[in-house]
């Protein structure tokens, strides 16, 4: 070896024993904390109930630690994270070792402990939990950090440290991680109060005193290495923002020397202007970037070249989904790489946290054998990563490379997988075109003259509540314990009940109330070809709660009509309109784990004809208004602005694919639980529904303002007149003074009259004295028009 490569390797932090000369080092970027079958859901809730101690909760949370770690060790991780286990949220973690707990939580000081901090994460008798809000892209949600000026900060929380020590007492060296500094500020909101021109950055000077602390005791316990997890450097920052980063590092440098220091980004590409500042960063040894999700980062490293001194972390095992990485494909990337960096300064990781993955496939014993070739959750990408850097290092694992290119090679030719009819369906949609023929205004007067509506007419959203009874009468039918008949009766039943309810309430257009479904995706999942269901697939959405996303594997057809059965038997129970209940294809795709092997939107187009023919089947069945709920449009949204108009356009196409068959006379609606659209407005109205029912009531009427700004508008809308989500029953007074703010922004004609989502999750004892009270709100306004 050269002289230089020698000096080079002298400078190589000790613990990475490294026998070899040139030796591709391993990492995980972060593990999802639920545990393989929900541990730490059930320990979290039972301690919540009182059920069980904090002694308990520990107890089991440190099991999942160890079990987490051992894992990683053993499958010859170099870089295994650690504080990346969290009770509730790793942003709320972070919150607390600042000690910028808001005031009204009444924390005087000291290490913050469980009634502190799930205070805030749920709210208790008296106080309202903090703010939750999506992180990033994903499903998962983070509790958003209040802050203001007077907001004092101090270490509060000695968690990263004492989860670094318990590893080295099991005899693992492990990489602390911590949320970055600048990446904390950008993703906190203003405290309520503080005048506006406050920026939230100028806090810099006031945590890195709080980062130099927590990063001191890491290196007295003994860490060489660690974490800063800095994703907002994905997103479009403008130079003060890009320039936040500069300072904190540079400020951070003395107290991080002596440590090696990894800035781990993800989610997307790093833009070329953040590229160049996250690679000049002082103190800064290392780089992780999300090889997976970010397709252009690799020609920013060849192109920009990537600093000598610095490794590199490579995110090729893709952290948001669940299939079996391509192994070969990642080893081609990873080779250029290292013709790049040189392979004392690539380490091979994964795209991004493990969070969003679920935990082990191991415990999926109802899935069939051939898909399950083609997966891999947590526990398998591990293995993965390992294997890759192995097989850089010149210890190839012949028969695990070559299973699994068998398993990408059946994957692409699998006839379950490949179906030519819907291929080529869905392709001819591409560039194409699909809108109902007449304008919206003549389609509402065709479909007025049909319904003969009063004004501002009533409706709700589709669900109502979902009672243990009808848990346990779905469940009983699964499993075969009650007979088909027994079920279809139990279920008709219901509808009767709720039919009865609605017209005795006086709604306008009634609803069904969807008891046969568990879950607005999992229903029509589990009705179409090409998806597969787990056991055990659980990923953590925020604190103990999970979801279980469906995985399209192949292409999406519908065998047979999915809702024509329910919403008949509904309409044949009264004679006023009923709204038969689908979920819109960008739903159904964003609450599912989506194929990599084809364009999002080409999946999105094959989910958009299934719905069609089930929209045109409802019509024909003699329903005359079909709501097509479309709760994730905009959680959709790529991070990426340059991304988005794109995306909007696919999504919003393939909306009008699964309405423009129908006649004028049939009323399409749309839902969407959101209101924060203010910039995606156009595409809204641009999806062509004859009537758009939406969150409104939670967001202190943002979503009114978009109208007064004077976007014309000319569709039905119903901004929702209260909040579903709480148990609160609202007056018929402050509903009418919600409908009569609407009304000074909206074409009188326009508006609709309904709650903000479904009633599933409430009681009835709330649900009939608020909708009685909607109702009487919408008739006394109806008087004064
Ligand atoms: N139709 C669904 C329901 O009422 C809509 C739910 C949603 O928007 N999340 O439950
Ligand atoms: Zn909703």
């Amino acid at each position: 070896p050269s002289l230089l490569n020698l000096s080079r390797r002298l400078r190589r932090p000790s613990f990475i024993q490294i026998g070899r000369v040139r030796a591709v080092a391993s990492h995980i970027v972060g593990y999802p904390r639920i545990g393989p079958k929900r541990e730490l859901k059930f320990a979290l809730e039972s301690f919540w109930d009182g059920r069980s101690s904090a002694e308990d909760l520990e107890k089991v949370a440190k099991d999942l630690r160890m079990s987490i770690w051992k894992q990683m060790a053993d499958a010859g991780t170099k870089f295994i994270p650690s504080n990346t286990f969290s009770y509730y949220d790793h942003i709320l973690d972070t919150t607390v070792m600042l000690g910028a707990v808001p005031h009204r939580y009444g924390w005087t000081g000291g290490e913050i402990g469980f009634d502190v901090y799930f205070s805030m994460a749920r709210g208790d008798a008296t106080l309202p939990a903090m703010e939750m809000t999506k992180w990033f892209d994903t499903n998962y949600h983070y509790i958003v950090p209040e802050l203001g000026p007077d907001l004092k900060f101090s270490c509060a929380s000695h968690k990263a440290v004492n989860e670094y020590k318990e590893a080295k007492e099991l005899g693992i060296e492990t990489i602390p991680v911590l949320v970055g500094p600048v990446s904390y500020l950008l993703l906190s909101k203003l405290a309520e109060g503080i005048e506006k021109p406050f920026s939230l950055l100028s806090l810099l000077q006031k945590i890195i005193p709080v980062y130099k602390e927590v990063v001191s005791e890491l290196k007295a316990a003994g860490a060489t290495w660690v974490q800063l997890d800095e994703p907002t450097l994905v997103l479009d920052l403008d130079s003060d923002q890009l320039k936040a980063f500069t300072d904190a590092y540079t400020q951070l440098e003395e107290s991080l020397h002596g440590l090696n220091v990894l800035v781990e980004t993800y989610f997307a590409d790093v833009p070329a202007d953040a590229y160049r500042v996250v690679t000049g960063l002082r103190g800064v040894s290392a780089i992780g970037f999300d090889l997976v999700h970010g397709e252009k980062t690799l020609e920013l490293i060849q192109d920009l070249s990537f600093p000598s001194d610095k490794y590199l972390f490579a995110g090729v095992v893709d952290g948001r989904n669940i299939w079996a990485n391509d192994l070969s494909a990642s080893l081609r990337t990873l080779k250029t790489l290292e013709g790049i960096v040189g392979k004392d300064k690539l380490v091979v990781s994964t795209s991004c946290s493990l969070l969003h993955t679920p935990v082990d496939l191991v415990n999926e014993t109802k899935l069939d054998g051939e898909i399950k070739s083609w997966l891999a959750f947590a526990a398998q990408k591990i293995v993965e990563v390992n294997e890759l850097a192995k097989a850089l290092r010149g210890e190839k694992n012949e028969a695990f490379f070559s299973a699994n290119a068998a398993a990408q090679a059946s994957r692409k030719s699998s006839p379950r997988v490949n179906d030519k009819a819907v291929q080529e369906a869905a392709s001819a949609l591409r560039g194409s075109d699909h809108r109902r023929a007449t304008p919206v205004t003549s389609r509402l007067d065709a479909q007025q003259k049909k319904l003969n509506l009063p004004i501002l007419p009533t409706t709700t959203i589709g669900s109502f509540p979902q009672t243990r009874y009808l848990r346990r009468i779905r469940r009983e039918y699964k499993e075969s314990k009650i007979s088909e008949a027994e079920y279809v009766k139990a279920i008709k039943e219901e509808i009767s009940k709720v039919v009865r309810l609605q017209e005795e309430l006086d709604i306008d257009v009634l609803v069904h109330g969807e008891p046969e479904r568990n879950d607005m995706v999992e229903y029509f999942g589990e009705q179409l070809k090409g998806f597969a269901f787990t056991v055990n697939g659980w990923v953590q959405s925020y604190g103990s709660r999970c979801v279980k996303p469906p995985i399209i594997y192949g292409d999406v057809s519908r065998p047979k009509p999915m809702t024509v059965f329910w919403s008949t038997a509904a309409q044949s129970m009264t004679t006023r309109p009923i709204k038969g209940m689908l979920t819109g294809p960008v739903t159904i795709l964003s609450w599912s784990f989506v194929r990599n092997d084809q364009p999002r939107f080409e999946t999105c187009y094959q989910i958009a004809l299934a719905i069609k023919n089930e929209v045109e089947d409802l019509e024909a069945a003699g329903i005359p208004v079909i709501q097509i709920d479309e709760a994730a449009l905009r959680e959709g949204l790529p991070l990426c602005k340059s991304e988005q108009a794109f995306y909007l356009e696919w999504a919003v196409h393939a909306f009008r694919i699964t309405s423009c068959g129908v006649q004028d006379t049939t009323q399409i609606h749309t839902h969407m639980c959101y209101s924060n659209f203010n910039n995606i407005i156009h595409s809204i109205i641009d999806m062509d529904a004859d009537v758009v029912t939406i969150e409104n009531s939670r967001s202190a009427d943002k979503l009114l303002s978009v109208f007064r700004e004077g976007v014309r508008y000319h569709a039905g809308i119903g901004p929702g007149v209260y909040d579903i989500h709480s148990p609160r029953i609202p007056s018929a007074e402050d509903i009418g003074n919600r409908i009569n703010k609407m009304l000074a922004v909206l074409e009188k004609n326009a508006l609709w009259v309904n709650p903000d989502c479904g009633l599933k999750t409430r009681k009835y004892s709330e649900v009939i004295p608020a909708l009685t009270n909607m109702v009487a709100a919408a008739k006394l306004l109806r008087t004064q028009l």
